[in-house]
């Protein structure tokens, strides 16, 4: 099948952003503060510790400082309330970064609900996902904001437009739809309970899934034209990975679609080390935090 849709190369825009955040880290350095990011993973979760190794990788490229914490998944939710606490008041951290999942036995919420806002640069506290539906945003979750940036480096068009989000979690698929809301398109957000989905998808201008389900999304229900963005990663028996939209018959269609891997990947890590950074250079007085 051929291919006509431009493929939106994540990894190229998320290099793109890093340029940027690297100069900001070097203005934050000239002002006498080294920005700095404390990630904490508890238990051995070997898919969470590939994630925590690369954005701490990542962050020091950058000039960032990663401060590593890792905890026995022993570890009770005081204990994690006890170190969350210690971060908060440390004036030299920026940026907390608790990894998920946590282990079964922590109340999650707790220690979410625990970061000092101003920190949390994944933008999961009420808080920030709070500022964000009011359109007065402080830190906006990472991967949905990697996305809006991947929209604006492809040219889509949103104003006016229908805008279909695939999944309604709190870290992706809500803040996915609020981001899109804000930029003034018709947004419809599909779940497991939706009932008709292959419909919503052939209507929609402007298509993001975030489900978790490989190719559940088949090339031939997308709208001619579309703009595709596939946040799924779904590794196959075979060792392959695949997003949540069948790639080959949906870029046959669509006039946009991201790769996966190498789409919202690569951009979710890039967004975290720009959120952290703007907590740093509002520590450093270069610009002025938004409270
Ligand atoms: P969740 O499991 O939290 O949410 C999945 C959503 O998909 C739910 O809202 C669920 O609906 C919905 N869903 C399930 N089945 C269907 C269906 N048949 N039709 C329509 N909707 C359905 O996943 P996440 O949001 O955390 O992640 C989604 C995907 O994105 C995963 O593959 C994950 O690996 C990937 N991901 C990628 C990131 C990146 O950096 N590229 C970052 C984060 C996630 P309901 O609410 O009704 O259960």
């Amino acid at each position: 099948m051929s291919t006509a849709a431009m493929i939106i190369d994540g990894k190229a825009v998320a290099e793109a952003l890093l340029v940027g955040v690297r100069a900001r880290v070097d203005a934050c350095k000239g002002a006498g503060v080294t920005p700095c990011l404390a990630v904490v993973l508890v238990g051995e979760d070997p898919a969470s510790q590939v994630y925590v190794r690369s954005k701490e990788r990542r962050a020091a490229e950058c000039g960032i400082e990663a401060r590593d914490h890792r905890l026995p998944a022993t570890t009770s939710t005081a204990e994690l309330l006890a170190l969350v606490d210690a971060l908060n008041r440390d004036p030299a951290v920026d940026g907390i970064l608790v990894q998920l999942p946590l282990p079964a036995g922590i109340n999650a919420d707790a220690v979410l609900l625990a970061i000092d806002p101003r920190k949390d640069v994944d933008g999961f506290h009420p808080d920030n996902l709070g500022r964000l539906v009011l359109g007065r945003p402080r830190f906006v979750p990472c991967t949905p904001q990697g996305c809006m940036r991947l929209l604006a480096a492809a040219g889509a068009e949103l104003r006016g437009k229908r805008a279909l989000v695939v999944g309604r979690s709190t870290i992706v698929g809500k803040p996915m739809a609020h981001l899109l809301l804000q930029a003034d398109a018709t947004v419809v957000i599909a779940h497991s309970r939706t009932r008709d989905l292959e419909r919503e998808v052939s209507e929609a201008d402007v298509v993001v899934a975030a489900v978790g389900r490989p190719e559940m999304i088949r090339g031939a229900w997308i709208r001619p034209g579309a703009v595709v963005i596939d946040v799924g990663i779904n590794r196959l028996p075979s060792g392959k990975l695949v997003g949540d939209v069948e790639f080959a018959a949906a870029a046959a269609r669509a006039s946009a679609i991201t790769p996966v891997p190498g789409g919202v990947g690569p951009m979710t890590i890039a967004c975290l080390l720009g959120n952290c950074v703007d907590a740093a250079t509002w520590r450093a007085g270069l610009a002025p935090g938004p409270g």
